[in-house]
C-alpha cells in the first residue's frame, strides 16, 4: 500500500497533508495529475498508456468522419470549431481533420489543453490550432464539433465511503511519506444516490464534480452555439458503487497513492451522470454505446478493409488494430460513446 515519497509533487502533499490534515481523494487525484501531465508525454509504448487514436488512424478518421456527418446533414454551416479536450499528441485530431477535409469541412481547430509538454505535441501535428486551459475560452460565434477521447477519466473523483456510524470522504493521509487512504469528515446522504444509500460498510461510491461541472458547461455551448459532443471513455452506466481509481505506469497497474505525480491517475465515467448534464442543458443525448459497435456502425470494418487493400504488407496489423478497438475483450465493451447533441441538429449516427 506504501512507498517512500520521491517527487517534488509528493514531497508538497506529505507538507500539506502534515499541516492541515488528510486531504480528499478528489484534491489528491487532482494535484498529482495536474503534475504528472505538466512533467511528461505519457502516450504510446514507450510512455505510461496507449489510447484508440495511438492504436491506428482508423479511430480518429471515424470520429472526424461522425462530425462530419453530423455538420453535413445540418446543412453544412459555413463557420463552425472543432474543439478536442485534452487532445493528447494531437494525432486523433490530425486524422479527424483529414477524414474531414475529405468531405469539405475545414473548422478552426480549439484545443482545451492544460500541459505545456502535450502542448507542444500536438503543435507538431496541428500547427494552426488555437489553445485554451478551459472551455470558458473557447469562441462563442458558432457552432462546436467537440471531441473528448480519455478526457474525463482524468478528471479528479471525489470517493465516498459507507461506514457503521453512516457515509464519509475517503481521504489521503500521510505518516513518515508514507501514503495511505483512509476515512475523513462525514458527508450528507443528500450527497448519495437514493439507490446506494443502504449499501453495506466499506462501499465506495464515487462522483467527479469536476467532470460534472465540465459537460454542463460545455453543454451549455453546444445548447447556445449549435454543433454537438462525442465523449469517448472506460465508464459505467451509473449509479454504482466501487472503487475505480487506478494508477498505470509503464503499461502496467500500480498503486493509487504511491509516487503521486509519477502515474496516471483515472477513474471510470460516469456515463448516466455526462448525460444528465446534458439533457439539462436541452441537448439531445445518445448512447452510451459500446466502443465496438459504434465504431462498426461507421463503418469501420470497411475501413480496416480498404486500408488493408491498399497495404497489403501491414494487413495483419490493421486487423489487429481493428480488433483492439472493437474487441468485446479489448476496448469494444468496456469504452463506450456518449453523443449530446444541439436540440436542432440532426440526430447522431452509430447509434442504434
Ligand atoms: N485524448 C488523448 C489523450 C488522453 S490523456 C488520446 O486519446 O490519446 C488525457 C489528456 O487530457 C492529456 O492531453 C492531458 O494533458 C489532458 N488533461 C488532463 N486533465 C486536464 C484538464 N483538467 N484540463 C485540460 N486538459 C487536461
Amino acid at each position: 500500500m506504501a512507498d517512500t515519497v520521491k517527487t517534488g509533487i509528493g514531497a508538497k502533499l506529505a507538507r500539506e497533508i502534515e499541516r492541515a490534515g488528510p486531504i480528499s481523494v478528489a484534491q489528491f487525484m487532482a494535484e498529482a495529475n495536474a503534475h504528472y501531465y505538466a512533467t511528461r508525454d505519457p502516450l504510446g509504448v514507450a510512455g505510461d498508456f496507449v489510447t484508440a487514436p495511438e492504436i491506428s488512424q482508423m479511430f480518429g478518421e471515424l470520429v472526424g468522419l461522425w462530425l462530419a456527418d453530423l455538420w453535413l446533414r445540418a446543412g453544412s454551416p459555413a463557420n463552425v470549431h472543432y474543439v478536442e479536450l485534452g487532445p493528447g499528441r494531437g494525432t486523433l485530431a490530425a486524422d479527424a481533420l483529414r477524414a474531414m477535409r475529405s468531405v469539405g469541412l475545414t473548422p478552426q481547430v480549439h484545443f482545451v489543453e492544460t500541459s505545456p509538454i502535450l502542448r507542444a505535441a500536438q503543435a507538431e501535428r496541428v500547427p494552426h490550432a488555437i489553445w485554451h486551459d478551459v472551455i470558458g475560452g473557447l469562441p462563442h460565434d458558432a457552432a462546436l464539433l467537440v471531441v473528448a477521447n480519455e478526457f474525463f477519466d482524468a478528471l479528479p473523483v471525489r470517493q465516498l465511503v459507507a461506514t457503521d456510524l453512516g457515509w464519509r470522504e475517503r481521504v489521503v493521509a500521510c505518516t513518515d511519506d508514507v501514503f495511505t487512504a483512509g476515512v475523513g469528515e462525514s458527508v450528507p446522504g443528500s450527497l448519495l444516490p437514493e439507490a446506494l444509500l443502504g449499501a453495506a460498510a466499506g462501499t465506495i461510491v464515487e462522483s467527479s464534480p469536476a467532470a460534472r461541472a465540465i459537460c454542463a458547461e460545455l453543454s451549455a455551448r453546444i445548447a447556445d452555439q449549435g454543433g454537438g459532443a462525442i465523449v469517448i471513455d472506460y465508464g459505467y452506466q451509473g449509479p454504482a458503487a466501487g472503487d475505480t481509481l487506478q494508477a498505470m505506469r509503464d503499461h502496467r497497474y500500480a498503486d493509487p497513492f504511491t509516487n503521486p505525480g509519477e502515474h496516471d491517475l483515472t477513474a471510470h465515467v460516469d456515463f448516466t451522470a455526462l448525460a444528465r448534464e446534458g439533457r439539462s442543458a436541452g441537448l439531445k443525448v445518445a448512447g452510451p454505446a459500446a466502443q465496438g459497435e459504434w465504431l462498426e456502425r461507421l463503418g469501420l470494418s470497411a475501413r480496416a478493409s480498404a486500408l488493408a487493400a491498399a497495404r497489403p504488407a501491414v494487413a495483419a496489423e490493421i486487423a489487429l488494430a481493428q480488433d483492439r478497438l472493437a474487441g468485446p475483450e479489448q476496448m469494444g465493451i468496456l469504452f463506450k460513446a456518449l453523443a449530446l447533441v444541439a436540440p436542432d441538429w440532426p440526430d447522431p449516427e452509430g447509434f442504434a
